[in-house]
């Protein structure tokens, strides 16, 4: 199973792309600006979407690509996501005013995309690649993925989250973990502000690595863009995660398991 990131930053700028990763060629994690980096074909040939939740860094690519592949797909786009979140998509982006409704689109029969609700705890496997739903606590419903490749190679990704139980035990609760992608959006000087919006700061991060008990390769996501902050955040990572190896994401890395 190969993982390409298309995006991992918690903003737009130059070079930045936000949250996207593409599993194999034809399954994305999230749908941020990163997807706007795809060729047409390497579009066309995504057949699911799975999201973490319904922010707009997470999402906002996913009206745009249903219109480029519209003419190239024969079976439907299928996007996994807990219901609530296929509520904000449906209500706010497929309305027919922010964009139209490709549910329904050429026909309702035949749609060019489809919804599947997923929920907390189960496993959805996708031709022998297996994706587990994780429950976080961000400020909107919000999961993370624990996905198992068909060779046994484990991937865990948080979504955006900040102190939680619910992602580590059910990462404790299997006995292999590989790779972890984990976000932390601000430095600690904005620990209040990581609480209320629900992300993690170096400080939050690192007591909650301390659940884990796997020693996975950890990379670190979702950095909110601005130089001098995403070098504080890196330098507060290097001090708080101690003897944690982690490093910093980036797009175009690509990982094989
Ligand atoms: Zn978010
Ligand atoms: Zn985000």
């Amino acid at each position: 199973m190969k993982i390409r990131v298309l995006g991992c930053s918690g903003g737009i700028g130059a070079g930045l792309r936000t949250t996207s990763y593409l599993i194999d060629d034809d399954i994305l994690l999230d749908a941020g600006t990163g997807v706007g980096d795809l060729t047409d074909e390497e579009m066309s040939k995504i057949r699911h979407v799975f999201l973490t939740h319904s922010h707009l860094d997470h999402v906002t690519s996913l009206p745009l690509l249903v219109d480029s592949i519209f003419d190239h797909i024969k079976e439907p786009l299928v996007v996994h996501a807990q219901a609530a979140t296929i509520d904000v998509l449906k209500t706010h982006f497929f309305n027919w005013d922010i964009w139209p409704d490709f549910a329904e689109l050429p026909t309702r029969e035949s749609a060019v995309m489809t919804y599947k609700a997923i929920k907390p705890g189960e496993i959805h496997e996708i031709s022998g690649r297996t994706f587990e739903v994780i429950p976080v606590n961000h400020i909107v419903p919000t999961v993370g993925y624990r996905i198992v490749s068909p060779k046994g190679g484990v991937f865990a990704f948080s979504g955006d989250t900040t102190t939680n139980d619910t992602f580590w035990a059910a990462l404790n609760a299997h006995d292999r973990l590989d790779l972890l992608f984990v976000e932390v959006a601000f430095e600690d000087a904005h620990l209040e502000l990581s609480k209320l919006s629900r992300h993690y700061c170096p400080q939050l991060l690192a007591d909650d690595l301390k659940k884990l008990n796997h020693h996975p390769s950890i990379y670190l996501t979702h950095f909110n863009p601005g130089r001098e902050r995403e070098e504080a955040i890196y330098k507060e990572c290097l001090t708080q995660l101690g003897s944690k190896a982690f490093k910093r994401l980036a797009a175009n890395d690509t990982f094989d398991l």
